[in-house]
């Protein structure tokens, strides 16, 4: 007989065919082993009952009564008719309301009787009232087993229609415990469990969905976070280790003509600490006959890619090729530019390869490419297509890697005999929990220094109502000779208004800011790239005083004279997101300033996130920040991609705690048993088992 969680939830019950293919279409539930797996979001407290006076105002989500009925009032008629039960407990007066379900609520409720009430406080006329509360005579209670802590699941439009609501799943649950709870394995290992204060697996399913106390539920929840987290990093570690065992890696003992020549003659400027130490980081990685594969986290501006370029020199200087590869053709041309601008006279051939690349181009490119004539590619996705195929690649770089899948990366492994080193470049500042959970089979390198003469951008937040405050700032900055963003927010659910916004802003800014005196181009996604490339080159050329832009479009741009940075509806983006959009200002050597805009009306969590932003300029901080605000799925609203796995109860933005356990225990177990191979290991195999992901697998391949 097989193990009993993985047998179909329509037997159990109370589902039966219908619900179970509700269940499975709403919440993926298709055994018993997923319904006992699905966990309460939230949980009230019913250990407390609070006196009716003490309730001042609705900022209480739930509350719980003991008091009388002293009366009933039918109120009203037609669809307005609801039914009224006065209740006094001493200290006051409540009215509990039905519109629905009257007859028989009447029937159940007796005058003089006392009830215990649960439910959402409001304030109608002065008056505390509970609409459509749960009521239940004290005596009722005290013969029923009752939870101080009650969870409350999760539950769709579907699934109320479909009598599923939060109250039915947590019948399903009575249900189903008494089937499963003597049949449960215990998934960690004895040893585990000790060493972390970990209680057994059956006491912590029981607390998750019937907490005996708020003590027992929070024991609860740190097991199965835990668990969560542990068969997760056993997997990430697993691979890494595996990668750092095998002696595949391309060799770059050489630092030659290429490295030096640019070194000695071409690089206009010293190089940061930050830029110094990681160049060595690589070129430590380069000789020891592993594959690399490294993250590199810095700022916007602080001098990623001149990083790249020398160690993209050093893969030439060993007889290998390079390339770059960036999100977009606009990035991806300015890369190449620069590379072009920086190389001049090194004998170092450096071609660019876009979706817009001519067929006739494409053929003689590639031609070059396997002949070795061509050194360093720089290009979009299209270097990915199988038809680009290189003598010798030794070395990828990868810029804002969040916007590829981890599909694509793989692609790229597959270009030469043995998988090419890899840098990954990223200005999201990705906190470190979140790093270790995402990236834990690739190194951190840091660049945590920006190049010298840098003035701390200022940051200030106006409501749409000063718009014309805004407008004679930006004349006057205008009138010093500096240029000016402004970026509106695209967000894929709602584009066609966005365009909207961003036509509207447009118009707008061409009506504050009229022709001839003043230049404003506009650049967008939906554009023709001959359009974007004038707009753009007007810009850069200093021409057009104002660049009116969506916030995708613009990563990468560098313009050092722009000095002003207006981000529209500020509100609507994350903290990273602003962040970035803010480093495009402050290159150059005047005072930079970020102008955040936002409604009027903000809701708390935007008026801390625009606070935060006007406090500091640490991307860290922030980022850190928004996670704990939004959420890892939010951040910056590109990371969920990196996302190779759904988490069940942990958080990133608040387990760190639990995350830094869970590795290490990972770690103690994989340096005694490294592919998990030991008899006495055999469980922590399951455990990562059910851990590794389709999208994880993708990511071995990088291995
Ligand atoms: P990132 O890609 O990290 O956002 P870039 O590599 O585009 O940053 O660099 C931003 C700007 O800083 C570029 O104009 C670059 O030439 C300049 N820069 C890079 N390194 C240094 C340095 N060590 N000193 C001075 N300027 C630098
Ligand atoms: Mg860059």
């Amino acid at each position: 007989m097989g193990y009993i969680l993985d047998n179909d939830v329509k037997f159990l019950t109370g589902v039966g065919e219908r619900r179970a293919l509700l269940l499975q279409k709403e919440l993926g539930i298709r055994t018993l082993g997923d319904l006992l797996y699905y966990f309460p979001f939230r949980y009230i407290d019913r250990s407390r009952i609070w006196r009716i006076g003490e309730i001042a105002d609705d900022s209480l989500t739930y509350i719980q009564l003991r008091a009388r009925i002293t009366g009933f009032q039918h109120v009203g008629s037609g669809p307005k008719k609801r039914f009224i039960a006065v209740v006094a407990d001493g200290s006051g007066t409540a009215e509990l309301v039905w519109f629905k379900g009257i007859n028989w609520i009447e029937k159940r409720l007796e005058a003089g009787r006392e009830y215990i009430i649960f439910g959402r406080p409001a304030f109608f006329n002065g008056a505390l009232n509970l609409v459509h509360p749960e009521v239940e005579s004290v005596l009722e209670q005290a013969n029923r087993f009752h939870a101080e802590v009650q969870g409350v699941y999760s539950t769709t439009e579907k699934l109320n229609n479909g009598q599923l609501g939060t109250k039915a799943i947590y019948t399903l649950m009575c249900n189903l415990w008494p089937q499963v709870e003597g049949h449960l394995r215990e998934t960690l290992p004895g040893d585990v469990m000790s060493r972390y204060g970990l209680v057994p697996l059956r006491d912590a399913l029981y607390n998750i969905h019937f907490p005996t106390s708020q003590q027992a539920l929070r024991a609860a929840e740190y097991r199965l976070k835990f668990e969560e987290l542990f068969g997760i990093q056993l997997n990430i570690l697993r691979e890494q280790r595996g990668r750092k065992a095998r002696n595949d890696g391309f060799l770059f003992p050489a630092v030659g003509r290429f490295f030096n020549g640019f070194y000695n003659e071409k690089l206009p400027f010293p190089l940061t600490g930050a830029q110094k130490r990681v160049i060595r980081e690589i070129r430590q990685d380069t000789v020891t006959g592993h594959q690399m594969n490294r993250l590199l986290q810095g700022d916007v501006g602080s001098g990623k890619t001149l990083v790249a370029l020398m160690s993209m020199l050093l893969a030439c200087d060993n007889g290998f090729q390079a390339c770059l590869m960036a999100p977009t053709e606009i990035l991806a041309t300015q890369h190449h530019a620069t590379l072009l601008r920086m190389l001049d006279g090194l004998g170092v051939r450096v071609e660019l390869l876009t979706g817009s690349t001519r067929k006739s181009e494409r053929t003689a490119l590639a031609e070059d490419l396997l002949s070795g004539d061509v050194h360093i590619l720089v290009g979009t996705h299209a270097l990915i297509e199988d038809t680009v195929q290189f003598k010798n690649l030794g070395f990828v770089v990868i810029d804002e890697q969040h916007r590829f899948g981890v599909e694509q990366r793989a692609r790229l492994w597959n270009k030469n005999r043995r998988p090419p080193h890899v840098l990954v470049m990223t200005a999201t500042p990705i906190p470190r929990t979140l790093a270790m959970t995402l990236y834990g089979d690739l190194d951190v390198s840091v660049i945590d220094e920006l190049p010298p003469g840098r003035k701390p951008i200022r940051t200030l937040h106006y409501r749409d109502a000063h718009r014309l405050q805004v407008f004679g700032f930006i004349r006057n900055e205008i009138k010093k000779g500096r240029q000016v963003y402004i970026v509106y927010p695209l967000i894929k659910e709602s584009e066609k208004m966005d365009y909207k916004d961003l036509e509207d802003g447009y118009a707008g800014i061409t009506q504050a800011f009229p022709p001839p005196e003043y230049v404003t181009v506009v650049v967008h996604g939906k554009m023709k790239p001959a359009d974007k490339d004038y707009g753009m080159n007007l810009f850069k050329q200093g021409v057009a005083h104002i660049m009116i832009a969506t916030s995708v479009i613009e990563v990468g741009v560098d313009v050092p004279n722009a000095s002003i940075m207006v981000i529209e509806s500020a509100e609507r983006f994350g903290l990273s997101q602003l962040h970035q959009l803010r480093g495009r200002v402050g290159r150059g050597g005047e005072q930079s300033y970020c102008i955040l805009m936002s409604g009027d009306k903000l809701s708390s969590d935007s008026r801390k996130r625009l606070a935060a932003m006007v406090r500091t300029t640490d991307g860290f901080e922030l980022a850190e920040m928004d996670l704990q605000l939004r959420g890892p799925g939010d951040l910056s609203g590109t990371l969920q991609s990196g996302l190779a796995f759904d988490l069940k109860i942990a958080s990133l933005g608040k387990d760190g705690q639990i995350l830094t356990l869970a590795r290490d225990a990972a770690e103690r177990v994989l340096a005694d048993d490294p592919e998990l191979a030991k008899p006495q290991n055999k469980l922590l195999c399951e455990l990562a088992a059910k851990y590794v992901s389709k999208k994880e697998t993708d990511f071995s391949m990088i291995s």
